[in-house]
């Protein structure tokens, strides 16, 4: 049996006194597009942010191709091939385009660096317009591609989007997630993704996880999540997040 590219076991996460996480077990194997979902304040990006080092777990372990990562430095993390699109997109909004990519590019990957921003570009055409333009100029949805575009720009193997749909006009989010679809079919790329649009994430995905209240409560193929009707009305009826 092959093992899984990402597996987190009974991770417990604090702020403060605060826990955020309370036992989260999850996996994504390789190749995999999996999604996390659940309401404002369920724990989602705190569990995109403790895979990537802050904060750290207090309890349980996450292993990712066979090295615990669990207390590793954020930085060491990142050279494993593991990139962040995070929530709210943080580019550098002094800096061009293009200049953010370069932020994206780690030095080990310098010499791929042209061929792999034409692979941005072609992703992406709009950016390729823009490349000389500062990143706070571009629109919201420009934004989330260029920070998409510098995660991809370190070359992962494990891919995390945080919240891409947020804020985002219907027409954009479709591109958006055409764009991932693309990356994970021709790419072969893993992607792991947190979304308050279950429908469009669920869709997306070939497996899901639902989180309320730092805990997984269930969990399934895309497809079974879309069809249960827990899911239907907690996330999917009445309008939301749609
Ligand atoms: P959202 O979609 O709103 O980002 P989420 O599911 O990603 O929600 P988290 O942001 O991970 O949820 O928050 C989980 C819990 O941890 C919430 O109760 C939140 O108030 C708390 N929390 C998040 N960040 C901090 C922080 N820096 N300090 C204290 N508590 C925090």
């Amino acid at each position: 049996m092959t093992s899984p590219l990402l597996h987190v076991s009974a991770v417990e996460t604090f702020y403060g006194n605060i826990q955020a996480l309370k036992g989260v077990n999850l996996e994504v194997n390789r190749g995999e597009i999996v999604s996390l979902i659940g309401a404002n304040g369920a724990g989602k990006s705190t569990l995109m942010m403790t895979i990537c080092g802050s904060p750290q777990a207090r309890a349980g372990a996450i292993v990712f191709e066979g090295h615990n990562i669990t207390r590793m430095p954020m930085h060491e993390i990142a050279r494993l091939r593991i990139a962040q699109s995070p929530e709210g997109r943080r580019i550098f909004p002094g800096m061009t385009v293009i200049e953010n990519l370069q932020m994206g590019a780690s030095l080990d990957n310098l010499k791929f660096f042209k061929q792999d921003v034409e692979k941005v570009f072609a992703m992406f055409p709009r950016l390729k317009e823009r490349q000389a333009q500062r990143g706070g100029t571009l629109s919201g949805g420009e934004q989330q591609m260029l920070s998409i575009g510098r995660a991809l720009m370190a070359r992962p193997k494990l891919l995390l989007l945080d919240e891409p749909s947020l804020g985002l006009a219907p027409l954009v989010v479709k591109g958006i997630f055409e764009a991932i679809k693309k990356l994970n079919e021709e790419e072969g790329l893993t992607v792991f993704l947190v979304e308050q649009n279950a429908f469009g994430a669920l869709k997306l995905s070939d497996r899901g996880y639902v989180m309320v209240n730092g805990r997984v409560t269930m969990s399934g193929s895309g497809k079974d999540l879309l069809a249960n009707p827990e899911v239907r009305a907690a996330y999917l009826e009445g309008g939301h997040h749609l």
